[in-house]
């Protein structure tokens, strides 16, 4: 393990902060292990995790108090199946 230990340059504004990608994906139906591939090929296979305490950035994408599942191994965060709701949720005009 070689550690750089350069002190991170504290860059003024101008430059936009990177916002790091959020990945979503939709859970397939009776799925409870993750189906991310890692750059080999292999599947992740990690267990999916009620994700509840979730950040800002996240609550921007899913809203807030949604159901929302994150892979524990690759932290890959998946949509609950649109297919296997617990309860329907219908849209009201
Ligand atoms: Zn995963």
């Amino acid at each position: 393990m070689a550690e750089a230990a350069t002190p991170a340059p504290s860059t003024p504004a101008g430059a936009p902060s990177p916002a790091p990608e959020i990945k979503i994906k939709t859970r397939k139906p009776r799925q409870r292990a993750c189906d991310e591939k890692d750059a080999k090929g292999k599947v992740c296979a990690g267990h999916l995790k009620r994700y509840y305490d979730y950040p800002k950035e996240v609550e921007k994408l899913v809203g807030p108090k949604a159901e929302i599942y994150r892979c524990e191994h690759c932290k890959t965060l998946y949509r609950p199946d649109p297919n296997e709701l617990p309860r329907s949720y219908v849209l009201r005009y």
